[in-house]
């Protein structure tokens, strides 16, 4: 076993450490206080092609993989969450449902201007009544004449409010010609007639990533627009879903690492008791236990890609990093805020932005519940 990384995942890994030292980090403060969309930042990501790291080149790619796709939502995470986040939906679950159940027509059209970063991508499962229960949705789609007209409503949707979100991949239930129901994906491109952006969500954190309702009133799409195989949407869609769990864990180990690193600066320059507060053991302590269990944490994100790049079953090894990572950042997020006393309380202090932004990794892309559910029935 060579747990070392390749030329190609170190080059990846430096490429965006630098990016998100040098242009994310200066300016994460401020977006977070504003919520403004960094538009400019986003098009400086797609430049160097961090959209379409697992995508072949014919669909805009650059011919990657998923462990380096992973490598890089870590070191953008460090600097800013909310910008893995947007590399997770947009990639890792949008991105790949079209390049594995798209249509070469579907590829040209939607994957190909994603894959360069012109264009972002948002996909909606959640309804209000149907959250962590996403097969309860009552979205419904049904054939008229030439169209698919969609009704229904979904909320908490990532992405899409975003002035260069192009299309949402949505579940719907249909019922084909023997009446059977089944869930199925639709791409339904943004300014589609009948389809409205509901509530635009206020949020503790994650205030520069656009989270909006969707609201869909006899929104007509062409036949062309179904994505994948009837009767199949639900499957596809948790399908991508265990790659965006990886993502979630890898954005979780960027935030802890974030949290690491301002602690310990400040554990070695903060004095009480005329001494460091690092040569307390109960601070040293926090600090050796973050730095292994993100150690930890990162070895089992990169075993969940490494699984996925090898076509080998996953879903135990995602659903182990998600819950794992996320907990894990939370906590972190928690020992830092201790660590800097009651600065960590204080806006001007990095580790109090991370505190409000840890917690929301333990509920996208399922819960921690969902994750022990997934856990437990693989068992
Ligand atoms: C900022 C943000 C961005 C989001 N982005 C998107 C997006 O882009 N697309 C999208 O489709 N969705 C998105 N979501 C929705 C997100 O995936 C859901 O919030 C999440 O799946 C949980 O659903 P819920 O909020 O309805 O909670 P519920 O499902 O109502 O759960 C409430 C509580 O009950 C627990 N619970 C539920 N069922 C069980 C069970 N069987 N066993 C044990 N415990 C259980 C849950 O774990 C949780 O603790 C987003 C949410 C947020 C907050």
């Amino acid at each position: 076993m060579d747990f070392r990384l390749s030329e190609e995942h170190q080059m990846i890994r430096d490429m965006a450490r630098k990016f998100a030292d040098e242009v994310i980090a200066p300016r994460a403060e401020e977006m977070e206080a504003t919520g403004e969309y960094p538009y400019d930042i986003m098009e400086r990501m797609a430049g160097l092609g961090m959209m379409g790291i697992p995508f072949p080149p014919e669909y805009g790619g650059s011919g990657g993989d998923w462990v380096g796709m992973h490598l890089c939502i870590e070191e953008i995470s460090r600097a800013d969450v909310t910008l893995g986040g947007l590399l997770d939906v947009t990639t890792s679950v949008v991105g790949q449902e079209l390049f594995v159940f798209g249509t070469e027509a579907q590829k040209k059209k939607w994957l190909v201007p994603m894959a360069r970063g012109r264009e972002i991508g948002a996909f909606g499962l959640t309804e209000p009544g149907a959250g962590s229960d996403a097969a309860a949705i009552k979205t419904a789609a049904v054939v008229e004449g030439g169209s698919w007209v969609i009704n229904g409503t979904k909320q908490f949707i990532t992405n899409i409010g975003l002035d260069n979100a192009s299309l949402v991949i949505i579940t719907a239930r249909t019922r084909d010609a023997s009446g059977r129901d089944s869930i199925n994906t639709f791409i339904v491109p943004k300014g589609t007639a009948g389809f409205t952006l509901g509530k635009k969500y206020d949020k503790m954190g994650w205030r520069h990533s656009a989270t909006h309702e969707c609201v869909f009133e006899d929104c007509r799409i062409p036949r062309d627009h179904f994505l994948g195989k009837e009767g199949k949407g639900f499957a596809q869609h948790l399908a991508v879903l265990e790659t965006g769990r990886i993502s979630i864990a890898a954005m979780s180990v960027g935030l802890a690492r974030a949290c690491f690193d301002a602690s310990l600066k400040y554990a070695k320059e903060r004095v009480q008791f005329g001494k460091p507060i690092f040569s307390f053991q109960s601070i040293s302590f926090k600090l050796a236990d973050m730095a292994m269990h993100i150690e930890l944490a990162r070895n089992m994100y990169l075993k969940a890609a490494w699984l996925k790049d090898n076509n080998l079953p996953h879903t135990l090894e995602a659903a182990y990093a998600k819950l794992f990572a996320s907990e894990m950042a939370e906590r972190s997020a928690s020992d830092a805020f201790q660590i800097h006393g009651g600065y960590g309380f204080m806006n001007e202090y990095a580790v109090s932005r991370y505190f409000k932004t840890s917690k929301i990794l333990q509920i996208v892309e399922g819960t921690s519940e969902i994750q022990r559910l997934v856990i437990s029935r693989n068992l």
